[in-house]
């Protein structure tokens, strides 16, 4: 289905990011992978490579201008151009606008908003040269809602749903199409670690489990199915919109606790 594309997935080395890098390989795409952990890299592409999958790592910070464009550069030379972007590196932290450093405002903006600017950047000039293409970004349900504590992750997932619909609008009449998958609790090391702040991760756990309708929380190939799908031809009309894959999170109205075991429903 991706046969003779060239997908590069940002974060490629953990998580979400490792996901789509097989799950692309697997339908036949040739995949790089960019992260900034370089051992996480070498181990992930050993092991698609010895599932038979055809990837490259390339160690870059996607912040860093410099360094998206010469992979950018590295991908096309040594692949042929560049079809699919998918926009996934991320970081999380925590913080009110009042707690909240400048410095660790500024990381998160510039970790997961201008990241994806500056890989959109250098890669749309390709997909163009290419004939077309297609981007997923990696929102969030926090691109949609908010959490306590999360200001700049909440407006740097906010941003990429504006980032998402800017460039579905710009590029559209170069037939590139720009997507944004919102996932609720996926586990990953990011989920983890996140758990782990709290002296009982368990427990943390355990909510993330509840606030899912479907009563657990996902697992990274599950949003990666759903990238895979987006920038494939059987999503050929679809852009520019934002596909929660939460598991139900967004689904109740809240603010109605006593509602919580359905009042009124009759015993099950
Ligand atoms: P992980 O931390 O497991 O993986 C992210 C990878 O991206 C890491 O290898 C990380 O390296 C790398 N990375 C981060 N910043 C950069 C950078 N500037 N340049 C290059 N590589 C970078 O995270 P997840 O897989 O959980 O998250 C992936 C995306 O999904 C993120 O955008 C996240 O916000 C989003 N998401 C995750 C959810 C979850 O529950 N897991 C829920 C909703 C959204 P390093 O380890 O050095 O940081």
């Amino acid at each position: 289905m991706l046969n003779n594309k060239v997908a590069v997935v940002t974060g490629g080395a953990s998580g979400i990011g490792f996901a789509c890098a097989w799950e692309l390989a697997e339908h036949g795409a040739a995949v790089a992978i960019i992260d900034r952990d370089a051992n996480a890299g070498r181990r992930a592409l050993q092991e698609l490579n010895s599932h038979g999958r055809a990837v490259e790592f390339i160690e870059a910070d996607v912040t860093l201008e410099s360094d998206v464009k010469a992979a950018n550069q590295q991908i096309v030379s040594a692949l042929g151009g560049i079809h699919i972007l998918v926009n996934n590196a991320g970081i999380l932290r925590y913080g009110t606008v009042t707690s909240t450093s400048q410095e660790s405002w500024d990381e998160v903006l510039t970790g997961n908003l201008k990241s994806a600017y500056l890989m959109s950047k250098f890669a749309i000039p390709e997909m163009i040269r290419c004939g077309g293409g297609a981007i997923v970004v990696v929102g969030s349900v926090q691109s949609f809602t908010a959490q306590r504590n999360s200001a700049a992750y909440v407006v740097s997932k906010h941003g990429l749903l504006g980032l998402t619909r800017s460039m579905a609008l710009d590029y559209a009449r170069h037939n590139i199409r720009v997507n944004c998958v919102c996932p609720g609790a996926i586990d990953t090391p990011m989920l983890r670690w996140a758990a782990s702040l709290d002296r009982n991760p368990e427990r943390v756990l355990d909510a993330c489990v509840r606030s899912h309708a479907l009563d657990r929380i996902g697992q990274p190939g599950e949003v990666a199915r759903v990238v895979a799908f987006l920038v494939s031809e059987s999503a050929s009309f679809v852009t520019g919109s934002a596909i929660a894959v939460d598991g139900g999170l967004l689904v109740p109205s809240g603010g109605m606790a006593f509602q919580e075991s359905g009042t009124g429903a009759p015993e099950t």
